[in-house]
């Protein structure tokens, strides 16, 4: 896919330059020249990228960039300022708009390109998840989106690699104010300190004694528990192939020696923002996962997801020659909770047998919510007589003590039956066997309820 990228200048002449390089590097390019147009392309999402002239009759980049990453529609699209000057007061007054990055006028090719790339390499890696989101937003679960666009960057964890050690004490004071600093002079164990310690954003010196900061940075990007974190260059001016070479490898921004604090400050809240906002995200992505393979009301695993793992169960349980196990559980008289105590203490009763139920079984058990009152739970490398001990003390337990209804100012007594089968051989599949756990079931209710019976046949 290529990415879209939005040119915005008032100077025609500027626009068909840049045009021109982009598009020489099959970029798909679309261009605007006053600031309203900018915004309504980006509203209408037309593109993955903005390059934003600063200077503008009528409504500048600063506000169209700020109005950008205020709305939640357009937080997300990746802004790079084009200065004429590279005032370091323009730079921090483009950051506090929420800018990603700088270019200063007349823009070198290859600065132009690295910072587009990867600014849409990583606007395309978050673009599922934020489509995710979207769409479990609308389904009421909650609005990261909304969230993100005023999130402040503030109070961030960051560590810092760099082993000069007044260098790295005054970055480290001048966070001090925002941001949690951790200073760590040896990259090797700043790579285990990243991987444990939960980090919003990892500085790395390029100027490091006898270790190359880029191949940390390279290590970051691989292993599975750092690979989101944001990491940030700090490099001296003539560092600068290496620096290409960094944002090559997925570096998020970087510093240039000296240091200006307000630039310094700005940066790390802008990361601390993203690295939130990305956060956020997949947090959002893995809740509606779970919701999708849960049941609301007891919080265990419901049919749907029961159907499409019980068959890998099988699977796996005659690929290793191991026995496995299923026991179908049904409430005992569960109607007349209903109709003698009402719906709500009906669900009480089932909430509360859901936790004993966990209780009683091992982590690798899969428990479900096969429909109202019935659950089933599947046991790897469980044979017939261990998960008939495991049914008769899940019978036990429900039938032991009574379970509170009406917050607590009633009890009831609950029992259950269980019906419990096992794979028998090569050809025994989900269906068969749970009809076979169906059939004990009909016995043990017949037999009397608040009973267990064993299907062999
Ligand atoms: P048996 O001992 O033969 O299983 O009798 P029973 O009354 O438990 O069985 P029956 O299948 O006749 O009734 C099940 C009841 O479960 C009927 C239904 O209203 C109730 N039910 C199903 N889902 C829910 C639920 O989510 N909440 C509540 N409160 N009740 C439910
Ligand atoms: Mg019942
Ligand atoms: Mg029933």
């Amino acid at each position: 896919m290529t990415a879209r990228v939005l040119v915005v200048d008032d100077v025609p002449t500027n626009v068909k330059l840049l045009e021109a390089r982009l598009n020489a590097d099959y970029f798909e390019v679309l261009t605007a020249e006053s600031g309203p147009e900018a915004l309504d392309i980006c509203a209408r999402a037309q593109c993955d990228i903005v390059l934003l002239d600063v200077m503008m009759p009528g409504m500048d980049g600063f506000e169209v960039c700020r109005r950008l990453k205020s709305n939640p529609l357009t937080h997300h699209i990746p802004v790079i300022m084009v200065t004429a000057l590279s005032d370091i007061a323009d730079r921090v007054r483009g950051l506090e708009a929420g800018a990603d990055d700088f270019l200063t006028k007349p823009v070198e090719d290859i600065a132009l390109l690295t910072r587009v790339r990867s600014l849409v390499r990583l606007k395309m890696a978050l673009d599922e998840l934020r489509i995710r989101a979207v769409s479990t937003r609308d389904i009421g679960i909650a609005d990261p989106l909304a969230e993100a666009a005023i999130e402040s960057g503030l109070g961030g964890r960051v560590l810092m690699v760099d082993d000069r050690g007044a260098a790295a004490e005054r970055i480290a004071a001048a966070l001090s104010h925002e941001q949690t600093v951790e200073t760590e002079p040896d990259a090797r164990r700043a790579l285990f300190r990243a991987a444990d310690g939960n980090f919003d954003l990892v500085m790395v010196s390029l100027g490091l004694d006898g270790v190359d900061g880029l191949r940390l940075c390279s290590q970051l990007r691989s292993l599975d528990r750092t690979r989101h974190v944001p990491l940030l260059l700090v490099v001296e001016a003539e560092d600068n192939d290496r620096l290409l070479r960094g944002l090559d490898l997925g570096v998020n921004d970087y510093l240039v020696r000296p240091i200006d604090r307000q630039e310094l400050l700005a940066r790390v809240r802008t990361q601390v923002r993203k690295r939130r906002y990305a956060s956020r995200l997949r947090d959002n992505v893995q809740h509606s996962l779970e919701l999708a393979i849960s049941d609301a009301l007891t919080g265990l695993h419901n049919r749907h997801y029961l159907g499409s793992h019980l068959g890998a169960v099988i699977e796996q349980a005659a690929a290793r020659g191991k026995p496995v196990s299923l026991l179908l559980i049904d409430i005992d008289h569960f109607k007349s909770v209903n109709d003698t105590w009402g719906h709500d203490a009906g669900d009480d009763v089932l909430r509360e047998f859901a936790l004993r139920l966990k209780r009683c079984i091992r982590g690798i058990d899969l428990a479900c919510r096969y429909g109202g009152e019935e659950f089933v739970v599947v046991m790897p490398e469980t044979d017939l007589g261990a998960a008939e001990a495991v049914a008769e003390r899940i019978r036990r337990q429900i039938a032991a003590d009574p379970f509170a209804i009406h917050k607590g100012t009633r009890h009831l007594d609950v029992t259950i039956s269980i019906g419990l089968a096992s794979r028998m051989g090569p050809s025994d599949g989900a269906e068969a066997i749970l009809k076979r756990a169906d059939e004990a079931l009909y016995r043990a209710k017949r037999g009397g309820r608040n009973r267990v019976e064993a299907n062999a046949a």
